[in-house]
C-alpha cells in the first residue's frame, strides 16, 4: 500500500482499522517541555482527511486527519495555557498551542449545524484505536497551499486507493446533514 504520493503519515501505509471498544484518551501536542494534554471522553466521529488550508497539518503532509467529539467530552488536562484561538473570526475556533503550533482542539459555538461539536486531530491520541478517516473533504483546496493541480489526478486516485473517497466539499452525508439543519431552520423543512 505504500506510494510515493504523501497524504499524511497516519494513512501513508494504509489506513489502520479502529477498535470497537476505544473508550477516548489524551491528545498530546508536540512540545517536548510542558506539552498541552486534551483528554476526550468516547469514540470520535466523522474522522476524515481534510485538505483545506485551515486545519492543522504536520509537515509534509497535504492533508489533516480530522474528525469531531461533543463539546462536553473535552477537558483540557495539562498546560491550557500554552492555547491560544487561531482566528477568533472562524467558525470553528481552533485552539491551537503557542510553541508548537499544534491544533488541539476546536469547538463550534456559533449557531451552526455544528454546533456542539468540537473539530480534533486524532492523529495527537497517545493511545491507538480510534476510528479511522472514511473519506477526504475540500481535496482541491489543497491547490491553495500550493500543490501543482497537475498532480490532482494522482493524489485523487491514491486516495481511493486508500479507501478515502475525494470530494471537494465535505461527504455527500455531511453536506445533507448541514442543509437538513438550515432547511429546518427556515421553514423549508418541519422541524
Ligand atoms: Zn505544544
Ligand atoms: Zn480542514
Amino acid at each position: 500500500m505504500e506510494s510515493s504520493i504523501r497524504i499524511h503519515p497516519a494513512v501513508d501505509s494504509g489506513v489502520k482499522q479502529g477498535r470497537s471498544d476505544f473508550q477516548g484518551g489524551t491528545l498530546v501536542c508536540a512540545c517536548t517541555d510542558r506539552p498541552v494534554k486534551v483528554r476526550i471522553e468516547g469514540q470520535i466521529a466523522h474522522n476524515h482527511a481534510c485538505g483545506c488550508t485551515k486545519c492543522w497539518k504536520p509537515d509534509g503532509a497535504a492533508f489533516s486527519i480530522v474528525a469531531v467529539v461533543p463539546h462536553d467530552k473535552v477537558t483540557v488536562l495539562e498546560n491550557g495555557d500554552k492555547l491560544q484561538v487561531v482566528d477568533p473570526s472562524a467558525l470553528i475556533q481552533r485552539h491551537a498551542c503557542r510553541e508548537c503550533g499544534v491544533h488541539m482542539y476546536g469547538p463550534v459555538e456559533r449557531e451552526h449545524a455544528f454546533q456542539g461539536l468540537d473539530f480534533i486531530h486524532p492523529e495527537r491520541f497517545q493511545e491507538s484505536g480510534w476510528a479511522p478517516p472514511g473519506f477526504a473533504a475540500f481535496v482541491s483546496s489543497i491547490i491553495e497551499s500550493g500543490v501543482d493541480p497537475s498532480r490532482m489526478d494522482g493524489i485523487r486516485s491514491r486516495l481511493r486507493e486508500l479507501g478515502l473517497e475525494p470530494y471537494d466539499c465535505l461527504s455527500p452525508a455531511l453536506m445533507d446533514y448541514v442543509a437538513t439543519w438550515t432547511a429546518k431552520k427556515t421553514g423549508a423543512l418541519a422541524s
